[in-house]
Parts: structure tokens; C-alpha cells; sequence
């Protein structure tokens, strides 16, 4: 079924190798500031030069997702919250282009350890927003995610299942993320302490489920679960496609 259900083009196959690809790299490097294939109005990543990461625009008005996300909540989170990871992000970049031009790595763990957090922080909120549509208007898993979901997960409702509880484990402040493993070639189901921490190298996110308290606690305050089982309402299916064929 699943077999049947995805055309060669969204098969990918290690093969597939573009054809300007070198192994010995350097030369077809994408430009800076160029977009990788599939995220053209998605995420705007790959900034000019380092430390010039900026903060997208929401995809919708800050009231699109009442009632289930309400507009105080989100108006803090995007214009607070994200504006944040993206100005630590900045920071933490310059900081390490001024490192290796001057050779002094003194502080070395210290900014490696902020663009950890701020990077995973700017990648996973941009991911957040587009995750997400008015309630209602995200439809049904679409063909590719269908056929990997009934694959690797047995369905929808399992899907679901494994998702929401995983998102209502999260110890403390982090994220549920639904992503695919190019190397296992399988969508997996992870947590994600704070934003860096727990995941498996090369995962692709696909769908990610903010469950840091200020994500939800202005209208839900301690009862995440609440929060998770309504949020399913918001899912943007046709975006989890689009990445999923890209
Ligand atoms: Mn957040």
C-alpha cells in the first residue's frame, strides 16, 4: 500500500544525487542567502552572512488560531519569544566570527552552546507557525504522509497516539517533533528537551508541537494535555506534504 501510494519523485533514494554535487565540495556550494528546495516562502534560512538571521512573519493574524491558540498568547510568543532566539542566535554568531578572526577562543563552549539553543530555538518556531493553520482548514494527512504514517506507525490514530503522549511526557520546557530519518529512510516520533537536546543526527522535522509553558499556559495553564489534544485541530497536513516531497 504504501508502495503504491508514492510516486519515484517522492521516493528518494540515496542515488539520487544532484547532478552538480562533488564529492570533493567547495565548488557547487549553494549561495548564500539561496533557499533550499522546497522551503521557498517557508523559512527564510541560509541568511546573507552570519548573525543575520531574522524573525518571519506569521503566516496568519495573530487571532487565526482562537480558540484554540489564543491571540495574546500568540502575539507573545512570536513577537517575544521567537524575536529572542533569533537576536541570541545573531549574537552568538558574531560573537564566533570575531573568535576566529582574533584567534581567541576563550568562550568557545559558552557560544557553541548558544547557537545550539538559539539555532534549534530560531529552526523549531519557524517550523511551529507552519505547522499550524486555522482550525479546521488543515484537512487529512495527504498521500506521501499517509503512506508513511500507516507505514511506520501503523495509521493516524497510532500516529497520534505516540505523538500526543510524547508531547505530554516532555520534561519540563521542549517540543514533540514528528520527523523523517533520511538514513532510516522511516519517519520517527521525538522529544526534544528545551530545544537542542534529545533527537536523532540528520532528522528532518517535519511537524513540531511547542509544549514550553509559553506556548499555552495563558489559556490552558498547567493542562498541557488539554493543550496537545486541541492543538491536533490546528495541524497544517498539506505543509507536513510539501516538506515530506521535498
Ligand atoms: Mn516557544
Amino acid at each position: 500500500m504504501y508502495e503504491q501510494q508514492l510516486s519515484p519523485q517522492q521516493m528518494p533514494t540515496p542515488q539520487n544525487k544532484s547532478p552538480n554535487s562533488t564529492p570533493s565540495g567547495g565548488h557547487n556550494l549553494p549561495p548564500m542567502g539561496s533557499v533550499p528546495p522546497g522551503h521557498q516562502n517557508r523559512i527564510p534560512m541560509n541568511p546573507d552572512q552570519p548573525g543575520h538571521h531574522i524573525l518571519p512573519p506569521l503566516p496568519y493574524p495573530y487571532n487565526a488560531l482562537e480558540d484554540i491558540i489564543d491571540e495574546k498568547t500568540l502575539r507573545i510568543h512570536h513577537d517575544k519569544h521567537h524575536r529572542k532566539y533569533v537576536e541570541d542566535l545573531n549574537k552568538a554568531e558574531r560573537a564566533l566570527q570575531t573568535a576566529r578572526n582574533s584567534g581567541d577562543f576563550t568562550f568557545i563552549k559558552h557560544w557553541e552552546k548558544e547557537i545550539a539553543f538559539n539555532g534549534s530555538g530560531h529552526i523549531l518556531h519557524s517550523l511551529y507557525w507552519t505547522s499550524m493553520c486555522p482550525p479546521g482548514s488543515g484537512g487529512q494527512p495527504q498521500p506521501a504522509t499517509q503512506g508513511y504514517l500507516n507505514r511506520d506507525f501503523g495509521g493516524v490514530h497510532n500516529f497520534w497516539a505516540q505523538f500526543s503522549a510524547a508531547a505530554n511526557a516532555v520534561e519540563g520546557s521542549g517540543w514533540c517533533v514528528l520527523g523523517y530519518n533520511p538514513y532510516f529512510r522511516s519517519l520517527e516520533i521525538l522529544q526534544a528537551e528545551k530545544h537542542q537536546n534529545l533527537t536523532q543526527w540528520g532528522i528532518l522535522p517535519l511537524l513540531v508541537c511547542d509544549v514550553w509553558e509559553h506556548a499555552y499556559y495563558l489559556s490552558y495553564q498547567n493542562d498541557r494535555a488539554k493543550y496537545v489534544k486541541s492543538w491536533f485541530n490546528l495541524i497544517n497536513w498539506p505543509e507536513v506534504e510539501s516538506r515530506l516531497a521535498a
